[in-house]
């Protein structure tokens, strides 16, 4: 659960604004160059793994099961591996393939194979009916709008709620209207505003009636394991609720190991119906004969169960909590009671979303970057790039060292403060 703190009711009082002014120019004579744009984790946290770059090791060639991974073949991946991560994900492993390096890569393949061929239950291909919309829960991953964008997929927003996607914007909107094909879910630590998915929200999500019969849910389950607080919350177990609910097809489901071992150099999962791993792997044999076998031996190896994934990221939990924790320390003694601000306190996953006085969020981006502060740009949590409110920051402050999360935290404190007395002036 992530909990907005005080209410954003506009008006630091313009009266500040000269103060203000010469506390900006103080920071910006400070010369700082801090970024905070991107979910990365520290070189810390990938020193963690550091030991995986030795396996599997000269003369080690065979999984436990005896395929020599120096060689072509097992399309669906080493099944010692695709063991670990079904328990985690809470999926059976025989519906869980273990593919490349990166998750994005299939969430984009799932789209590329809907629009040439469809999915199925599928009419005809994605690709040919006159308009294809995705639902997108707001704030969001800009990634996933840009698959849309590139597909030219149109995007229709719900808000997101503490418990995950609005689901009663969202049952509204696919009842009638089948154009819209799927939409985006990030279940557990959703980017940017940390909110997991209820049980209750998943089980309406997979069992609400849409007018599209081949409607897909992208489950984007990125921070299924990436607990910040001793409560390791579980996320709904979607596939079994979706065959319960009689739409064994409706969810697939992505997840990859980028911030669990190293990123860009992981494993990356998908799970799904029988019928969907089917079409899914059916598709994939054109298009590939297996994975990095090698590389998914490492870490079966490194990892030997899933109690071992969970032991490696409590290490990763020590090294990002007391960063989250400086966020919201700073955030609260610097803008606490200012009325200019609100933001999140994510249980887990690698965000912070930041609401500041609506139409200014631009403004505070700006002059972050001016004071030598890299923010992701304002509106890049929404579709298109475009923030009806002008409000929504997304801050990762995953990369940087502690003390420069602290500096950087303090300055856009009063970026914010600047932005919203300019606005009241
Ligand atoms: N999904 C979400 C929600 C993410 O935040 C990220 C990484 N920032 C990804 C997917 C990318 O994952 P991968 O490295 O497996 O492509």
């Amino acid at each position: 659960m992530s909990t907005p703190t005080s209410p954003a009711t506009p008006a630091a009082p313009s009266a500040d604004l000269p103060a203000l002014r010469e506390e900006y120019a103080a920071l910006q004579a400070r010369g700082l160059a801090l970024d905070l744009t991107r979910g990365k984790p520290s070189a810390a946290q990938l020193d963690l793994a550091e030991p995986m770059l030795a396996l599997p090791g000269l003369g080690v060639h065979r999984d436990p099961d005896g395929t020599d991974v120096r060689n072509y073949g097992g399309l669906a991946g080493l099944p010692g591996l695709r063991r670990i991560f079904a328990e985690l994900l809470d999926v059976p492993a025989e519906q869980l393939l273990a593919l490349g390096n990166a998750s994005l890569t299939l969430m984009h393949d799932a789209m590329t194979y809907a629009h040439l061929w469809g999915v199925p239950g599928s009419q005809q291909p994605w690709g040919r009916e006159d308009k294809i919309t995705f639902v997108c829960p707001v704030p969001g991953y800009d990634r996933h709008f840009t698959v849309c964008e590139a597909f030219g997929v149109q995007m229709v927003t719900v808000p997101m709620t503490p418990d995950g996607p609005d689901a009663e914007a969202v049952a509204d909107l696919v009842a009638n209207d089948p154009s819209i094909k799927g939409m985006w879910v990030v279940p557990t630590y959703a980017n940017p505003d940390g909110a997991v998915v209820s049980q209750a929200v998943a089980r309406r999500l997979v069992s609400m009636p849409t007018a599209a019969p081949d409607f897909r849910i992208f489950w984007d389950n990125a921070y299924a394991v990436h607990h910040l607080t001793e409560h390791e919350t579980t996320s709904a177990d979607v596939l079994r609720l979706a065959a319960e609910a009689g739409n064994p097809d409706r969810p697939i489901m992505f997840a990859s190991t980028s911030k669990i071992s190293f990123a860009g150099a992981g494993v990356a999962f998908l799970a799904a119906s029988p019928a969907n791993i089917a079409w899914y792997t059916q598709h994939l044999s054109v298009q590939s004969i297996g994975p990095d076998k090698i590389n998914q031996l490492r870490h079966l190896m490194f990892f030997r169960d899933a109690e071992g994934v969970r032991a490696h990221m409590r290490k990763h939990r020590e090294i990002l909590a007391p960063k989250f924790a400086a966020v919201d320390r700073v955030l609260t003694r610097r803008l606490g009671d200012r009325g200019v601000a609100t933001w999140t306190r994510p249980q887990g996953g690698y965000f912070v979303s930041l609401d500041v006085v609506p139409g200014t969020a631009s403004r505070v981006v700006e002059l972050a970057a001016g004071a030598g502060i890299a923010l992701t740009p304002a509106g890049a949590t929404f579709p298109y790039g475009r923030d009806p409110q002008g409000s929504n920051i997304r801050l990762a402050p995953s990369m940087p060292p502690l003390a420069e999360v602290e500096e950087a935290m303090d300055a856009v404190a009063t970026c914010v403060l600047l932005a919203a007395a300019e606005a009241a002036a």
